[in-house]
């Protein structure tokens, strides 16, 4: 749970600025997923609608994925250099540390009023007001609870948003974060009307064909190391190797969701090559390990079961390091 009076504080600080009529900026995280824009996107129409002036960001690059540039308001982000000077309130969302913000971060911090809605236990906490739930499965189930509190109603638009970011982070209501709490919040948005099928299709069902192809050459790389930790299963793809496949870098994402199935492995990982060089680093954990340990010891973050860091280390130091947490402290409880 958030602590006691957390979400009152956040509607309040929200609920006053859209009376005032207030200059309200919303960010998302760099690399924004389907939680975090679905999130801010959310929130930003709802305190449209409550009379606030609006505009919703992320840090650069400004790329959005194919999957989700059809969400609702997308059309409307604005890129991180061109937002406003000097709003009243900066929402942060989705972000588990500040420097998830990128430029936004500085702009967060500077403004007159803050606050950061944010579901990852790693979140050390920032920002003036913190509405900060490691239990909630996603924080769009925690921008719901704010819409609820400012007296907006989900309509088939808000609803669509609100349940991309909630099929996204419970893995289509898969993974252990999923609670009763979770499928009374998806009732609520089907009730709306909303085409969840195709929601879903869009989001998780749909790439051009070229990334069977990446998938295979990734796929035919992965190694099993069943002595680190638990085991772990690692690979490895590029975004060059991406654009060979006629792919956007952000189809190296989904890579993960498939290495992770094999049994042999507590942990999977897969290593995402960035045009600079560095290595987006995603970890999978089956149970017994808990990867964000590993992700923040290595400068990231994020949860138990799905964590993150950025390495500029190459890719040979990047696992190295990976297998030197999993050897010392990320210990598993169990096969
Ligand atoms: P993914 O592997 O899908 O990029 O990320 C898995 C989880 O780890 C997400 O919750 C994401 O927010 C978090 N995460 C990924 N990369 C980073 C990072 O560099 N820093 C932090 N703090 N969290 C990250
Ligand atoms: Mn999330």
């Amino acid at each position: 749970m958030a602590p006691v009076g957390a979400l009152p504080a956040a509607v309040a600080v929200l609920a006053r600025a859209a009376d005032a009529g207030a200059s309200v900026l919303l960010s998302a995280h760099v690399q924004p997923d389907a939680d975090a824009l679905g999130s801010t996107l959310a929130l930003a129409e709802g305190l449209r609608r409550r009379g606030a002036r609006v505009t919703a960001t992320f840090p650069g690059p400004f790329v959005l994925p194919a999957s989700l540039a059809w969400l609702p308001g997308a059309d409307a982000l604005v890129p991180a250099g061109d937002v406003p000077a000097d709003p009243d309130l900066v929402v942060g969302l989705d972000a588990a540390d500040l420097r998830r913000l990128g430029e936004l971060g500085p702009v967060l911090l500077a403004a007159p009023q803050s606050l950061v809605v944010d579901h990852h236990a790693s979140n050390p906490g920032f920002g003036a007001v913190q509405l900060v739930d490691p239990e909630a499965a996603a924080t769009v189930a925690l921008v719901a609870d704010l819409l609820d509190g400012l007296g907006v109603e989900l309509d088939a638009g808000l609803a669509t948003l609100l349940y991309a970011g909630l099929a996204a982070d419970t893995g289509s209501f898969r993974f252990g974060n999923t609670s009763p709490a979770t499928h009374a919040l998806a009732a609520r948005l089907l009730a709306t009307g909303i085409d969840h099928a195709r929601i879903s299709q869009r989001l998780f069902d749909t790439a051009p064909f070229g990334w069977l192809a990446l998938l295979g050459t990734a796929a035919g790389r992965a190694t099993l190391e069943r002595d680190v930790g638990a085991g772990l299963v690692w690979t490895w793809a590029t975004v060059g190797e991406a654009d060979d496949h006629g792919l956007a870098g952000d189809h190296l994402e989904a890579l993960v969701d498939v290495v992770r199935s094999a049994q042999e492995a507590d942990v999977a990982c897969v290593l995402k090559g960035a045009a600079d060089g560095s290595w987006n680093v995603s970890l999978r954990s089956r149970g017994g390990t808990d990867v964000s340990a590993v992700a923040i010891a290595l400068g990231g973050g994020g949860h138990r079961m799905a964590a993150g860091f950025t390495s500029h280390l190459d890719r040979d130091g990047t696992l190295a390091a990976i297998r030197r947490c999993l050897r010392a402290g990320a210990a598993p409880e169990q096969g």
